[in-house]
């Protein structure tokens, strides 16, 4: 869903579910105005961010456990060439990454290099919270944790 029909989506809605992303408190805002309207949008991309930051965390971890690993999964978010037939490397990079579902589809589906994306979403993290803090979206529950509207909340408008 693009942005601006986000936006409107939260303007138009009566009442808005929202969830804390630190302690999974639980209330609603009814009738946003424009500019927390906008805010929450960013909120909810901040949630998003803060989970590929997860994933690509425990990519990054992978990889270091296994630096000589060409394991086709690993070459190609490193811009190296896989090895044709594998090493016993990347034999025991297959087996670690077997453990963790999650990061073996995002690394099978997703293109990027690690080390890029990495600097780009921790970054991105950082000044989303700055300006989602700055727009008073905390939590009343643990106060230190940020409101961002339900994860389903979008795609239920679609
Ligand atoms: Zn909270």
């Amino acid at each position: 869903m693009p942005i601006e029909d986000k936006h409107s989506a939260i303007m138009h809605h009566k009442t808005v579910p929202l969830l804390c992303m630190t302690c999974g408190f639980e209330t609603t805002i009814k009738r946003p105005d424009g500019r927390t309207a906008h805010a929450l949008v960013e909120a909810g991309y901040l949630r998003e961010l803060r989970h590929e930051l997860d994933v690509l965390r425990r990519a990054d971890y992978l990889f270091r456990r296994f630096p000589k690993s060409r394991h086709k999964l690993k070459a190609s978010h490193e811009q190296t060439t896989p090895n044709d037939s594998p090493s016993d490397e990347d034999r025991a990079f297959a087996e670690a990454l077997a453990k963790d579902q999650e990061l073996y589809d995002h690394l099978k589906n997703a293109g990027f290099l690690l080390t890029g994306r990495l600097r780009f979403v921790t970054q991105a993290v950082a000044e989303l919270a700055d300006e989602v803090n700055a727009r008073h979206l905390s939590c009343d529950n643990c106060e230190t944790g940020i409101l961002a509207p339900e994860p389903g909340f979008f795609s239920s408008l679609c």
